[in-house]
């Protein structure tokens, strides 16, 4: 299309809160046939808070939550934030050595000399009865032994089941979840939305991985992600798309698209107003 119809999409869009970088964004937006989600921050509205504190026997709930806050106090991820938040922050301990694995979780050794992992169960133990599969949740390990998990509330964003419907009325009935999160959880929330195909317990190469295996006829494919571990993700679709109303986030960064409104519905919006842009510049 004209580079001045493209323009005026573009322009369009921002007045939405959609925020399109490139032009050619447009055309492969108007033609997405895939849609891929993030679950955490995406689908759900990223408002956590810690629920329960299941230290394994022999150590205190309170003590369990201190470690994992003071081992998650410089990491970004909304898990991490919400541990922090529910502790006493003026008790943590400081960190002496920190290793972070993006989309999987933290490894600390804190002043006391204990090195503590908290994130996703694969990467913390491989005991295989602990997990309790209803909710998302952290797993902690303490000096390499097993110590407990913690587990969230998370909420649905209001609006996914109308963006998800949308989506489909507009002809994009190839609708994904890729999350790092467990599997139970995972399924419970698409089916909540009307999601079909899930991917559970993914790290961020597994996504991208996801990605890159959609075929041509499936393609454009739109990628809609928040966190440090969706920008790799987001940067291999043919459209990344960002929920940025918290800030500026590596997700912003590698993204196409940044949505500046807290509203997963300008997703289906977006694919509107680029079709019109395309259309008026036919
Ligand atoms: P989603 O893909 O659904 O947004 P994430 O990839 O952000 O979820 O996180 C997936 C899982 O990885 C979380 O459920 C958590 O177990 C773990 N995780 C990742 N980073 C961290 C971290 N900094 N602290 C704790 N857990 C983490
Ligand atoms: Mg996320």
């Amino acid at each position: 299309a004209a580079p001045i119809a493209l323009i005026s999409g573009m322009s369009r869009a921002s007045r939405n809160g959609i925020i399109v970088k490139t032009g050619t964004t447009i055309e492969k937006l108007a033609l997405a046939k895939s849609v891929a989600f993030d679950k955490t921050g995406t689908i759900t509205n990223g408002q956590l808070s810690v629920d329960q504190v299941l230290p394994v026997s022999g150590i205190e709930p309170t003590w369990l939550l201190q470690l994992a806050a003071s081992a998650e106090q410089q990491s970004s991820h909304i898990l991490a934030r919400s541990l922090v938040k529910a502790s006493e922050v003026e008790a943590l301990q400081s960190i002496e050595t920190l290793k972070e694995v993006t989309g999987a979780g933290v490894i600390a050794t804190l002043t006391s000399g204990q090195t503590v992992r908290v994130g996703q169960y694969q990467f913390v133990t491989t005991q295989t009865n602990q997990i309790i599969q209803e909710q998302t949740a952290v797993y902690v390990s303490i000096d390499g032994r097993y110590a407990g998990q913690i587990t969230f509330m998370d909420h649905l964003r209001s609006e996914a089941p109308t963006t998800m419907e949308k989506l489909h009325q507009l002809g994009i009935t190839n609708l994904m979840m890729l999350t790092g999160d467990q599997a139970t959880t995972a399924a419970q929330i698409a089916k909540q939305v009307g999601i079909d195909e899930v991917h559970a317990g993914c790290l961020p190469v597994d996504k991208i991985y996801l990605i890159e295996k959609i075929p041509l006829a499936q393609r454009p494919v739109i990628m809609v992600g928040d966190g440090v571990n969706d920008a790799p993700s987001l940067a291999s679709a043919d459209v990344g798309i960002a929920m940025g109303a918290h800030g500026a986030t590596a997700a912003s960064e590698s993204a196409d698209v940044v949505i500046l409104k807290d509203d997963l519905d300008r997703v289906s919006r977006a694919v509107l107003i680029a079709r019109d842009t395309m259309r008026i510049a036919q």
